[in-house]
């Protein structure tokens, strides 16, 4: 039976809005979005802010009883110790954190992150009840050598490997030529590879998992495209980057009609 799954815009601040401005901004797009409550209701919305800002975030939300999901940009594959820089998926946990982005291509392209270690993240996210959003995608040159599926499909069965078949994850699908370019991937595109990704899970984890986990698209997003990306069955929502420090384009986005 087809398991229906609840679209999921998620904003990915990256390096972006101290901990006052986090509030200021939470506090507009709360009121952006309950604005039209009526239109977006069935959509999950969430935020990934700086570490820091998660504190004030998570006060904001609890204070207002926001119906905004937040989460960390990262997270350590320790659960603790002399680890100096790291955070724990234990500590994010008990600030109420859903989400935690791992693998992003930022991570992996600049702080050297492996396969091997963004399974281990997906790992510790789970077994402190965080739900980790997956990220995988092709460079331009691995696109050229061998197509849309191949580098994101073999990265993701990679994370998935030391997951049981009951683990919550989210799957973002972001080629890195697309992010932050302004060229995003075409919706058929898109759609491909988020059906071949779902066939990933299906294999490691399960038909089961395979039908609930929501696949992401992300890669230069914005509100003139997000409707042509929802219309693909397989693309479940998007991991939205600079359009998502806008906070109008970001309730557009929210409020995307397919
Ligand atoms: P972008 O970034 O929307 O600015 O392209 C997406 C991302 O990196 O998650």
């Amino acid at each position: 039976m087809a398991v229906k799954r609840t679209p999921f815009i998620a904003g990915n601040w990256k390096m972006n809005l101290d901990h006052l401005q986090s509030i200021a901004f939470v506090q507009k797009l709360a009121w952006s979005l309950s604005d039209a409550k009526h239109d977006f209701g069935a959509v999950e919305v969430a935020v990934f802010p700086p570490f820091t800002d998660l504190r004030s975030v998570q006060t904001l939300v609890s204070a207002d009883k926001l119906a905004l999901g937040y989460g960390a940009q990262d997270v350590s594959r320790h659960d603790a110790g002399a680890y100096t820089g790291e955070v724990s998926g234990a500590f994010l946990a008990q600030l109420d954190c859903r989400y935690v982005i791992v693998g992003h291509s930022e991570r992996r392209s600049y702080h050297g992150e492996t396969d091997e270690v963004v399974g281990a993240k997906a790992l510790a996210a789970v077994k402190h009840r965080l739900v980790p959003v997956i990220c995988v995608g092709e460079t331009a040159e691995d696109l050229e050598e061998h197509g849309p599926s191949a580098v994101p499909a073999a990265q993701l069965e990679a994370a998935l490997s030391g997951l049981k078949s009951d683990a919550e994850i989210v799957v973002a699908y972001e080629p890195v030529w697309a992010i932050g370019s302004g060229q995003a991937a075409t919706p058929e595109q898109a759609g491909q590879v988020a059906a071949a990704l779902r066939g990933v899970v299906a294999r490691v984890l399960g038909e089961e998992a395979a039908e609930r986990t929501r696949i992401l698209y992300g890669g230069s997003v914005k509100a003139a495209n997000i409707a042509a990306f929802m219309r693909e069955p397989d693309v479940d929502g998007a991991l939205v980057g600079g359009a998502s420090l806008d906070i109008e384009e970001f309730s557009s986005i929210v409020r995307y009609q397919k």
